[in-house]
């Protein structure tokens, strides 16, 4: 009887005292830009891809669903930055995504994560993109990763190309590799090349596919599979989504095969809010990639940890990519040092299926987003309120119920003046401690050059 019972509870916060016996390996699998109701563990999920994603879906099955997890930026490059740094990404002037073959990338001065993980015997690898500098001190391999198998580039055509550039090609530790196959099998099975290798040590493996990002390019038999999406588009998008999830099955069949299920932390999630433009479905969020509503910055999340997790958890503590790199540090037995000056929590002792003590609406952690720098527009969430505040519109500060209006619908500033005020104040003084931007929209001297300041580029 408790064991379904516990399927059913709702996990929160609750202190853990010895969650961790040995170094897990850690696979993190991250997606681009799919949609918060495309994956069949979400509770939302479109009933088009309901059916599409069961190795996906798996992980969460056998582990658990975050359901209030976000990013810490709504395009691909900052939110990438905030996940390998740990911090918020605008402490180092990275509010904007990085333009293809700029002479920079994220800070020098600032440390990846996987260097903590390698301090603590962690062998670590990069597959797919990457989208955090070009020249060749920023690469991979200069950052903390032993191995990268991938792409410098944001996106790159799924199909082998007559002529790749530099940025585009898929690289193995800065040796071009032939184009050939498709851009998302190789991947899943350059992961699997990793893991057996790797296999006697710990190791962290960041498996960052391309896809669904566009373009829109499934293979022929993956599109036969989502024929039965009416819309083209849509069905073009699925069929990346089909090819993602064989390839998560791949991997997950593989840590399987070499015994290493046990003790391996999986996760599986999205790097910015599902762009809508290309295919994605965020229902219930209202928005889309590049923005800073809800379908900007939440995303599915899913982890298994086998014997740690139970099976079927839902967990409810809000969590930001941020996170992961304290999480990991703990599971792996090492200390997080506030030298590091982490933006991060461990959310390491919300996860051992122990039922919940706080909820959603008590929780008194503060988020906070911002894009395009101090003119730009900026968010916050605490406990169950949102602030939204884009001050390009010329409209003041919104504020949403996110416990009864999770689309962001009504406006509930008026209402609750002293939670207006408190938060804004919050979200200035963070604001306080950000660079302005290094590159793009509100970044010094752009905005003088620029004429159109309403588009910007998300890709
Ligand atoms: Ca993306």
């Amino acid at each position: 009887m408790i064991l379904p019972m516990l399927r059913e509870i709702v996990f929160g916060l609750v202190v853990l005292p010895a969650l961790v016996c040995g170094k897990p390996n850690i696979v993190v699998l991250y997606s681009d830009d799919a949609g918060y109701a495309d994956f069949g563990f979400q509770p939302n999920c479109a009933a088009d891809m309901k059916e599409l994603t069961p190795n996906i879906d798996r992980i969460a099955k056998e582990g658990a669903r975050f359901s209030n997890a976000y990013m810490a930026g709504s395009v691909c490059s900052p939110s990438r930055a905030g996940l390998m740094t740990g911090r918020y990404q605008q402490r180092f002037g990275y509010d904007n995504n990085l333009p293809p073959g700029f002479q920079s990338g994220l800070e020098l001065k600032e440390t990846f994560g996987v260097k903590r993980l390698k301090e603590l015997g962690y062998t670590t690898g990069l597959i797919g993109k990457w989208h955090l500098g070009y020249p060749a001190e920023y690469h991979p391999n200069k950052r903390g990763f032993d191995w990268f198998y991938g792409l410098l580039q944001g996106s790159r055509p799924y199909f082998a190309l007559e002529k790749a550039s530099a940025h585009r090609v898929i690289q193995e530790n800065g040796v071009v590799t032939k184009e050939s196959g498709y851009v998302t099998d190789r991947f899943g099975d350059a992961a699997c090349r990793f893991i057996k290798a790797k296999k006697e040590e710990p190791f962290y493996l960041l498996v960052s596919f391309t896809s669904p990002h566009g373009p829109l390019q499934p293979k022929p038999e993956d599109a036969a599979r989502t024929a039965h999406i009416k819309e083209k588009k849509r069905a073009n998008y699925a069929g990346l989504v089909v090819s993602l999830d064989d390839n998560v099955g791949k991997v997950l069949a593989c840590l399987k095969a070499e015994g290493l299920d046990e003790n391996t932390i999986v996760i599986f999630t999205n790097d910015n809010g599902g762009q809508t433009l290309t295919g994605a479905n965020n229902a219930p969020l209202q928005g889309k990639k590049g923005t800073l509503l809800e379908g900007g910055v939440r995303v599915p999340w899913a982890m298994r940890w086998k014997g740690k997790i139970p099976a079927g958890a839902v967990i409810e503590k809000p969590v930001i990519a941020l996170d992961l790199l304290p999480t990991f540090v703990e599971a792996a037995g090492g200390k997080v040092d506030p030298a590091w000056k982490l933006d991060g929590r461990s959310f390491l002792s919300s996860i051992d299926g122990t039922p919940k003590t706080t909820t959603v609406t008590e929780a008194p952690r503060s988020l906070f987003w911002r894009q395009g720098g101090s003119s730009g527009p900026r968010a916050m969430r605490r406990g169950k309120w949102k602030l939204l505040h884009d001050r390009k519109s010329g409209q003041g500060p919104a504020l949403f119920d996110l416990s009864k209006d999770i689309g962001e619908a009504n406006d509930r500033s008026s209402g609750n003046p002293e939670v207006l005020k408190a938060m804004l104040k919050e979200l200035d003084a963070w604001e306080k401690q950000m660079l302005e931007p290094r590159w793009g929209p509100g970044a010094p001297g752009a905005r003088v050059k620029k004429k159109k300041p309403n588009k910007q580029k998300t890709k």
